[in-house]
């Protein structure tokens, strides 16, 4: 399967939302993209699927990014999705690893570290809403049910995982949103954490389980399945979008780039790379 999707929808007679996604080949892609490694690809995997579940939330043009700003050894972890759910994202030390935990896990919350966990929706207003949680965990699940109680008040429970193979590949990912709505029973909450808690981990269970596997233990028959969406990872960078950044950066500052016979622009989020000759600078000089 070379397509990753999220279903949403609402179960129990809509007193609960859900987001439950498979996110293998968008985050193997974020892996050869920024040359992560093995901890890297964890938790930005694990931030990618969480952001890209969250953008299936938003509507029109409005976008989200969670940043965990943590005292890791990976610096920032940093993810931006869309309501088309186009996701991205990147890790200040992409190639940093650390030695696996003693139960065999790979060590996130150590790579991330203490901090803050930043999450900011843009909504096309004047100011973009920005929410900030201490990180609780840096596990990355737990601290979005964090941010999700604290912040929205809003009762959820967040799985996320992913699984690397022994050729540093990407063997599995995906994650699960579930929203208890204000007035639901409590009997609810109950039974869906004890459903969560007996569920094997979920990078395994990915292995030969399907987003709509996990619907179905979760809730039975009992969903109503709103929408199942093609998540990928995308940037919407352009060369025409960094003209636009070398042009703010003023007629002196320009003219000194263009000493050099040509540049070198790279996309943090993608880490793709624009070259812009000296003739293409001073065309931009002249624009100024
Ligand atoms: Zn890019």
């Amino acid at each position: 399967m070379n397509i990753d999707y999220c279903l949403r929808g609402t179960a129990k007679g809509n007193k609960v939302r859900f987001f439950i996604s498979s996110t293998k080949n968008l985050v193997e892609e974020a892996r050869l993209n920024h040359n992560l490694s093995t901890l890297a690809t964890a938790a930005l995997g694990r931030t990618l699927t969480a952001t890209a579940m969250m953008g299936i939330d938003l509507k029109g043009k409005d976008t989200i990014s969670i940043a965990f700003k943590g005292d890791g050894v990976l610096g920032s972890v940093i993810a931006k999705s869309n309501s088309s759910g186009e996701v991205k994202g990147y890790v200040d030390n992409p190639e940093v690893d650390l030695p696996l935990k003693n139960n065999g896990k790979i060590d996130v919350s150590s790579g991330i570290g203490f901090g803050t966990l930043y999450i900011t929706k843009d909504m096309g207003l004047k100011q973009p809403y920005v929410g900030s949680v201490p990180i609780v965990s840096g596990e990355i699940g737990e601290d979005i049910t964090e941010y999700y109680y604290s912040s929205e008040q809003t009762l959820s429970a967040v799985g996320l995982g992913v699984l690397i193979d022994i050729d540093y590949t990407v063997k599995s990912s995906g994650g699960f949103i579930l929203q208890i709505m204000p007035g639901a029973e409590s009997e609810i909450g109950f039974e869906l954490d004890d459903k969560v808690q007996k569920l094997p981990p979920l990078s395994t269970y990915l292995i030969d389980n399907k987003p709509e596997d996990l619907l179905e233990y979760f809730f039975e028959d009992d969903f109503k399945l709103l929408e199942k969406k093609v998540i990928k990872f995308k940037c919407q960078c352009s060369k025409s979008n960094f003209e636009k950044a070398l042009i703010t950066l003023g007629k002196s500052e320009l003219e000194m780039l263009a000493h050099d016979e040509e540049i070198e622009v790279v996309c943090q989020f993608c880490n793709k790379k624009y070259i812009f000759k000296n003739d293409e600078l001073i065309e931009l000089v002249k624009l100024i």
